[in-house]
C-alpha cells in the first residue's frame, strides 16, 4: 500500500522550527518552489496495492534520488546516513527531527518497482517546464555524447564460444525477470558488440576505449550517453543510453525526434561533430527540412585520396544521368554497391589512359586499368545541400559555440552530479541515472534563470561551470547593440568600411 508523507510540526519539539532554520537562499528552497515531486504518487501508484504495510511516500523517494545526483551523495546509503544530520534535507523531504529515515533499500526498491519511464517523464517533466519559463528556444540544437565507465571492471569480461555467451546472456535475462519488470518494460537491448565475450558484472556493458587528445586510453567496460542540449540557456532536452560501442551519430535521428516530443518544438538546425555527419543523418534531418550544421565525416563525403580530383570537382547531368569529370568526359553508370549504398559511375579506360590530366585524377597503375569511378550516393541532392550548409561561415560558428556548450553540460554533470561513473549495474539502470543527472541540471537552470529570483540560491546551487550557457545569451544581446552601433558609426562616417563591422562581431562573439 502507498504512503503518503504528511509534515506537520512535532507536538513536543525541541523548539526547532526547520522551515525557519533553513536559510532563505538554501538551493533546496528554490527546488521545493519550482519543481513538483507530488505528480509521481499518480504516476506509480497503480504499483502498489490497496492493503498491507504503507510504503514510503513515493514523492519521498524521488525526492531522495533527486538529491543522490543533486549533491553528488557517494552512496545511497551515505544519503540514509546524512540525511538525519542536514536540517535542509529533512525539511525538502518534510520530515521531522524525530522521524524515521527509510531505509538505503527502499530506492533500489523503488527503481525495479516503477521502472525506468517514471525516471524519463520525470525529465521530460523539467524539459516542459524549462520551456513554459522561456528557457527553451528549440530551433537550434546540439549534439553530442560521452562514455560512462560501467560499475564492471575488465576482468569481469570472459572470453568463450557465441553459443556460451549467448546462453550467459538469456541467464541473465531470466534472472532479471525476477525483478518483476515485464519484457514490453525492459529497454529494447542493442545487439552485442563481440558474441564471444561479456562481463559477467554487467553484461550491457562493452568495451569502449576513449579518445584523448590523439592517444588511446584502455579500453573499458562502458556506457554512452548521448544527449541533445538546447542552444538558448543550455537545457538538455533530449537524452539516450546506449552500450559503450554505439557510434555517437547512431541516436541522431531518435534524438531529434524526442527534442521535439519533449519541448513541442521542431529544431530547425542540428549542430554536431564529424561523428554525426553521417549520410544517414544529413538525409534524414534534410529530408524533413532541417539544417545539417555537421562536420561532413571522412567515409560519408565523396572523399577520395588526398592530391587527386574530389568527386564534388565531378559535374552531376541529371538529364543524362552522367557526370562530367574535370576533363569533360561522362562518367557512365555501371552498378550498385550495397555498401557505400549508392550507384557507382565511370570514366571509359582509353579516355583515362590518354587523358592529360590523369595524373592528378588517380594513382592506379595503367595496367588494366577500369577507369576513374566515383559513387553516386542515395538522396544525392538532400546530401549536397547538407555538405553545403556544413562549409557555410555558420556552420563554422556553431561547432565552435557547441564546443563551449556541451563541454559545459558534459562537464557539470561529470564534475557535480556523478556523470562519469555507472552507480548501478544493467542498460535500463544507467538510464534511469542519465534521466536523473539531466533532470537535476534542468532544475538548477529553472532556479538559475526562473522568474523569480533565488539569485543567492542559484549561485550556491551553480558552484562551478555551465554559466557560460547565460553568460552566452548576455554577449548575444551586448554584441547585437554593439554591432548595431558600430553599424551606424560606420555607414554615417565611413562607408566604404561597413564591411568591416562583421569581422568586429564575430571576434565577439566566434
Ligand atoms: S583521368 Fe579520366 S576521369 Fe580523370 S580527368 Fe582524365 S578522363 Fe576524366
Amino acid at each position: 500500500m502507498m504512503g503518503i508523507q504528511t509534515t506537520q510540526k512535532d507536538l513536543f519539539s525541541y523548539q526547532v522550527d526547520l522551515d525557519r532554520r533553513v536559510r532563505q537562499d538554501n538551493p533546496l528552497r528554490a527546488i521545493r518552489e519550482k519543481v513538483d515531486f507530488a505528480w509521481v504518487r499518480a504516476d506509480v501508484a497503480h504499483h502498489y496495492g490497496n492493503n498491507g504495510n504503507e510504503s514510503v511516500d513515493p514523492e519521498v523517494i524521488l525526492k531522495l534520488l533527486f538529491l543522490l545526483f543533486l549533491d553528488n551523495v557517494k552512496s545511497e546509503r551515505e544519503l540514509m546516513r546524512i540525511v538525519p544530520e542536514r536540517l535542509d534535507y529533512l525539511w525538502f523531504l518534510g520530515y521531522g527531527l524525530d522521524d524515521e529515515i527509510p531505509d538505503h533499500s527502499v530506492p533500489t526498491k523503488a527503481r525495479v518497482r516503477w521502472g525506468r519511464e517514471t525516471f524519463e517523464r520525470f525529465f521530460v517533466r523539467t524539459v516542459a517546464q524549462c520551456v513554459e519559463l522561456g528557457l527553451v528556444d528549440g530551433r537550434k540544437i546540439y549534439a553530442d555524447s560521452s562514455l560512462i565507465d560501467a560499475n564492471a571492471s575488465n576482468k569481469s569480461f570472459v572470453r568463450t564460444s557465441p553459443e556460451l555467451a549467448g546462453a550467459l546472456r538469456a541467464a541473465y535475462a531470466v534472472e532479471e525477470s525476477k525483478f518483476e519488470i515485464p519484457e514490453e518494460r525492459r529497454p529494447h537491448s542493442y545487439a552485442p558488440q563481440n558474441l564471444t565475450s561479456l562481463s559477467l558484472t554487467d553484461p550491457d556493458a562493452t568495451m569502449a576505449t576513449k579518445e584523448l587528445r590523439g592517444t588511446y586510453a584502455i579500453a573499458k567496460p562502458r556506457y554512452k550517453s548521448h544527449r541533445v542540449v538546447d542552444d538558448q540557456c543550455g537545457v538538455v532536452t533530449a537524452v539516450e543510453t546506449t552500450p559503450g560501442h554505439i557510434h555517437d551519430g547512431a541516436c541522431l535521428l531518435a534524438l531529434t525526434e524526442q527534442h521535439h516530443r519533449t519541448t513541442g518544438i521542431g529544431a530547425q538546425t542540428v549542430v554536431g561533430d564529424q561523428h554525426y555527419g553521417t549520410r544517414e543523418n544529413i538525409r534524414g534531418l534534410q529530408a524533413q527540412g532541417i539544417c545539417t550544421h555537421m562536420k561532413v565525416s571522412h567515409n560519408t563525403s565523396l572523399t577520395t585520396k588526398t592530391g587527386i580530383f574530389h568527386a564534388s570537382e565531378f559535374r552531376y547531368e541529371s538529364v543524362s544521368d552522367t557526370y562530367l569529370c574535370p576533363a569533360n568526359q561522362p562518367l557512365t553508370r555501371r552498378s550498385y554497391d550495397r555498401v557505400q549504398r549508392g550507384w557507382i559511375y565511370r570514366a571509359q579506360a582509353t579516355a583515362c589512359r590518354t587523358c592529360s590530366l590523369r595524373s592528378k585524377c588517380t594513382t592506379s597503375p595503367m595496367k588494366d586499368y577500369q577507369g576513374r569511378s566515383i559513387v553516386h550516393p542515395e538522396g544525392y541532392e538532400l546530401l549536397v545541400k547538407g555538405w553545403a550548409q556544413a562549409r557555410s561561415a555558420e556552420a563554422k560558428r556553431d561547432l565552435r559555440h557547441r564546443m563551449s556548450l556541451l563541454e559545459g553540460s558534459f562537464g557539470q554533470a561529470s564534475q557535480n552530479h556523478h556523470f562519469k561513473r555507472a552507480r548501478w549495474r544493467r542498460l535500463w539502470r544507467q538510464r534511469i541515472q542519465d534521466h536523473l543527472i539531466a533532470a537535476v541540471q534542468n532544475v538548477k537552470k529553472m532556479v538559475a534563470y526562473g522568474p523569480t529570483g533565488a539569485g543567492t540560491a542559484a549561485a550556491s546551487l551553480n558552484p562551478s561551470p555551465e554559466t557560460g550557457s547565460q553568460t552566452h545569451v548576455g554577449h548575444k544581446t551586448a554584441l547585437a547593440e554593439l554591432e548595431t552601433i558600430i553599424r551606424l558609426f560606420l555607414s554615417a562616417f565611413v562607408p566604404s568600411l561597413r564591411t568591416e563591422c562583421r569581422p568586429i562581431a564575430l571576434f565577439f562573439n566566434p
